[in-house]
This record gives structure tokens, sequence and C-alpha cells, in this order.
């Protein structure tokens, strides 16, 4: 049961202003608890995101879609491409959403336009935000204790979606499982000739994924995964000489290519926390979990994180319970852990078969590609599992509010 004694700031603070952390204050709000917001103004991200079909149905549930929809752009159709020179390489693959009886996959959106579309909505929520960020974390029996520049806030349950670098994780005393890979992803926007239709493609090439993702408009976001030292060759081109080799390419699939300013670098990692939460502290998002931009799996892990400990927060709210009981943080260590453990090692194993010279690991590659491509069943289950994993649907990304 809850005990009364001491004075709280609010009942859950959310440290950091990332999509994750955002979608996590906006459902506790919804799920009635009075929850704290502490997070500087967001700094550019020209990242875009594919929002997967239940990310899309939760920003909804919680009516921040509205401000999006008009900055995403629908994945109607998935094409594989191997492009590999090897001698094993898989049929060509595609993946239509109206055979799951979906108009989209998910939609893809720049990361700024989410962001400001989840801003609005805090707003319009009245969620209470301090636009500093968290300088020391501090947790015991009774709550947990986060300094700002403007003083001190006191709650039982503090959830750290604070990125890679998390304070919180820290705070908690939780370890963080890493592994690199000899790969590092260049990222960027881009306009071009031809329209994209609504068709995501994905050259799998020998130093990992080229993918050319619709944005609205004849414009893609571009993830071209590559060894670190073609990744600074790339890099340090001037914008006409990058066009013209984002299109070689991409074989000219999509005509002329102008590359838009904001160049990203993400070195390839993997990093998984060793625990979900502790010490009445939960991690959310990059803070827990990082996967390599392959299959677009990253954030839209981190918003069922959110949608998550919103609905364990608001069962435990609904019996009278301690939100930051170690009962309730057990609770959503278990249903997340599954969820991020099984999704890294799926990407994990799908950028290794790419890297991998191993003869007979390019030729299971080939051969579950060409088996997903000729059965039917198959291919849907798989098509099901990739936007709506069937274990782990927590209440709003079913549309069902927390
Ligand atoms: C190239 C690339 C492409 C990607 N594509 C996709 C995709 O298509 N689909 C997908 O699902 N995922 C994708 N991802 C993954 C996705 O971008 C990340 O999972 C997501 O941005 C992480 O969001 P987050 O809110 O957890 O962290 P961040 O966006 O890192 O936010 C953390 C926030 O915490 C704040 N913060 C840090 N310290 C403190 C503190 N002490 N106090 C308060 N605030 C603090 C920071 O200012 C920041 O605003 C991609 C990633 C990369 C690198």
């Amino acid at each position: 049961m809850i005990s009364i004694r001491e004075p709280f700031t609010a009942e859950v603070a959310v440290i950091g202003g990332g999509p994750a952390g955002l979608v996590s204050a906006i459902a506790l709000a919804a799920a009635g608890a009075d929850t704290l917001l502490i997070a500087p103004p967001a700094e550019p991200d020209h990242r875009t995101t594919a929002l997967l079909a239940g990310s899309v149905t939760a920003l909804e549930t919680l009516g921040a879609w509205e401000a999006c929809r008009p900055h995403a752009a629908p994945l109607e159709k998935i094409r594989i491409v191997d492009d590999t020179r090897r001698l094993l390489r898989a049929p060509e693959v595609s993946f239509e959403a109206a055979e799951i009886g979906l108009a989209a996959f998910g939609y893809n959106i720049e990361n700024r336009h989410l962001i400001a579309a989840l801003e609005t909505r805090a707003v319009e929520l009245n969620l209470s935000r301090i636009a500093s960020p968290a300088l020391a974390v501090t947790s015991d029996a009774a709550g947990v204790t986060i300094k700002h520049a403007g003083g001190e806030a006191r709650v039982r349950l503090a959830i750290g979606a604070d990125g890679r670098r998390s304070l919180c994780r820290a705070a908690a005393g939780i370890a963080m499982q890493r592994r690199t890979y000899p790969q590092t992803a260049l990222t960027l926007n881009l306009a071009h000739a031809r329209s994209h239709d609504g068709i995501s493609t994905e050259f799998h090439t020998e130093s990992g994924p080229f993918t050319l993702v619709p944005l609205p408009g004849s414009r893609s976001s571009l993830v071209c995964v590559l060894d670190p030292a073609h990744a600074a060759e790339l890099l340090a081109m001037n914008d006409s000489a990058l066009s013209a080799e984002i299109e070689r390419r991409a074989h000219s699939l999509l005509g002329r290519m102008s590359a838009e300013p904001g160049r990203g670098v993400f070195p390839l990692a993997v990093e998984t926390a060793e625990a979900f939460a502790r010490g009445r502290i939960a991690l959310v998002g990059e803070a827990a979990h990082v996967v390599p931009p392959i299959g677009a799996q990253g954030l839209n892990l981190g918003l069922r994180d959110g949608a998550t400990i919103a609905e364990i927060v608001a069962d435990a709210r609904r019996q009278h319970l301690d939100v930051g009981a170690p009962e309730v943080l057990a609770r959503y260590d278990t249903q997340r852990r599954a969820d991020a453990t099984s999704r890294t090692i799926a990407v994990d194993l799908l950028n290794r078969s790419l890297l991998t010279d191993f003869f007979p690991a390019q030729g299971v590659r080939g051969l579950s590609l060409y088996l997903v491509d000729r059965i039917g069943p198959l291919r849907r289950a798989v098509m099901r599992e990739g936007v709506a994993p069937i274990a782990s649907q927590p209440r709003l990304m079913r549309g069902e509010m927390v």
C-alpha cells in the first residue's frame, strides 16, 4: 500500500525529452499519474523514424498522430534486394501491406516533426515540465530525488528516458552489455526525380544495408551502412558528389538525387541494459537498448517501453499500490526484456549474415528469404510479427487507453 508520509513533488518523473520520454510522459499523464517531465528543449535531430503500425496506433490513441500525419509518408511496400556480389544471392523479395489487410506497414517521419507533435500534445495536456537537465539522481527505499538547475524534485518512480549515456541508468547501478560492429551508419535525407510510390527499398550489400525510406513528396531518407573508412570518404564529399554517389549505389532507382543538409554518422553497436528497472528507476528507449538502424526497430521498441510502463503504473494505481515498488518494476523488467532481446537478436543475425564471408551463412540467408517469398502463410506471419509482435503489444498499441 502507498505510504503518504513524505511530501512528493509528483508521483512519477520522466527524465529526457526525446521521443521515448515524451511518449512515456504523455501516456503516464493519460494513465492518471501525476507526472513531471524533466527535459531540456530537444536538440536538432535529422534522423527519421519508420513508425510501425502499432506505434502509429499508440500515437493516435494519445492524440498526437493528427499533428504528425502531414509530415509522414506511408510505407505501402518493402522491397529487399540482394546487392552483394556473392555466389549465393537471395532472390528479390517484396512485401505489400495490403497482403495483411493494412493500408501501410507504418509511416516514416522526420524526428523533428515527431518531437514537435509530442511537445504540442504535452502542452495541451498541461504536463508539468522542468526545461533543464537532471544533474543528479539518487534513489532510496521511499523515493527518488532528482536535482536540477532550479532545485530538487522528489518522486516515487523515475523513468530514465535520457538516451545512450543515461544518468538514470548509472544512478540505478545498471550496467550495459555492449557489442560494436565494424560499421558506421551514414544518414541523410534526399530529394529525387522519380516517385518512390510508397516503396521502401533495402539493398543488402557486403558492408551492410543501404535503405531508402519514403518521406512525403519525392523525398526519401537514407540509412547507408558502411565500413568506417568508406563512411568517412562519403562524409568528406560535397553535396553534388555525394548525391551522385548515392544515386550510383541506388542503381538510379529513383532517378537524379539531391542530398539535403544535415548528415548524421552513427557507429553501429548493440547495447542492452542488464536490467530494465532497479531501485525505483525504470529505463525506456535508448537508455535501455540501442539496436543498429536495420529493420526500423529502435524507437518502435522505445515506444513499446513507454506504453508498457504507463500501463503497469495505471494497473498499480488502480490497486492503490506504490508505483515504484519492487514488484511493479519487476513486472516491467520481465515484460520488456523478452521483446528487446528477441528484436536485438534478429537485427544482429541479419547484419552478421550480410557481413560474413562464411558460405553456409550466406546460403541460410538466401534460403530464408526464398522461403519467406514463396510460402504465403509464412510471409504473412513474418509481416505481422514485423509490424506488431504478438507477444508484447501493450494496450496503447492495440488502440486502447492505458
Ligand atoms: C541512423 C538511425 C536511424 C534510425 N531509424 C529508426 C527507424 O526507422 N525506426 C525506429 O524505430 N528507430 C530508428 N532508430 C532508432 C531511434 O532513432 C532511437 O531509438 C530513438 O531516437 C531513441 O529515442 P530516445 O528518446 O530513447 O533517446 P534520444 O532521442 O537520445 O533522447 C534522449 C533525450 O534525453 C535528454 N537527456 C539526456 N541527458 C539528460 C538529463 N541528464 N536530463 C534530462 N534530459 C536528458 C537528451 O537531451 C535527449 O533529448 C534509428 C537510429 C539511428 C541512429
